[in-house]
């Protein structure tokens, strides 16, 4: 297990290190990669477009209409080796964790499911309250846009 040489840093550094993928990589962890159902802006896919990718490689639509990273062998269509192939260019969403909302509770909360979850605390969490209700939002309408058309 790897907390403890972490005891040193505060909530806010280890977040930082999180998402800039450091603690992850050095631990090769990806646990947040598998069996991902990260959904996507139309933004998020125009970004993977412009880097060479085939939309129906990456993505799919759910039968709610949500449109969402599409699973391979049970990981993320990205990841290899343990590594995201598109890091500098990966969905908005992948670039908040293990920071995520809940949206029963309306809240954004840390993933429990990251091995680092308990070391980030509910008061940093909720300073992403509204970039991820921005992003809901976003990903919301457009999904009622395109079952319009
Ligand atoms: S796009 Fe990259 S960071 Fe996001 S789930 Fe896939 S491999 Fe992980």
């Amino acid at each position: 297990m790897y907390i403890s040489p972490l005891l040193a840093w505060n909530s806010g550094d280890i977040l930082k290190s999180l998402q800039l993928g450091g603690i992850c990589s050095n631990h090769s962890c990806a646990i947040c990669c598998k069996e991902t159902k990260m959904m996507l802006s139309s933004e998020d896919v125009q970004v993977i477009i412009d880097c060479g990718y085939r939309k129906i490689d990456f993505c799919f639509v759910d039968e709610e209409g949500f449109t969402r990273l599409k699973n391979i062998n049970g990981v993320c269509f990205f990841l290899r080796d343990n590594k995201c192939i598109i890091y500098s260019s990966r969905p908005q969403g992948c670039k908040f964790y293990p920071i995520i909302f809940d949206l029963d509770k309306n809240n954004a909360i840390v993933d429990p499911d990251c091995p680092l979850a308990k070391s980030i605390s509910s008061k940093i969490a909720s300073t992403f309250n509204n970039d991820l209700k921005k992003l809901i939002r976003k990903i919301i309408e457009e999904r009622e846009n395109s079952s319009e058309e």
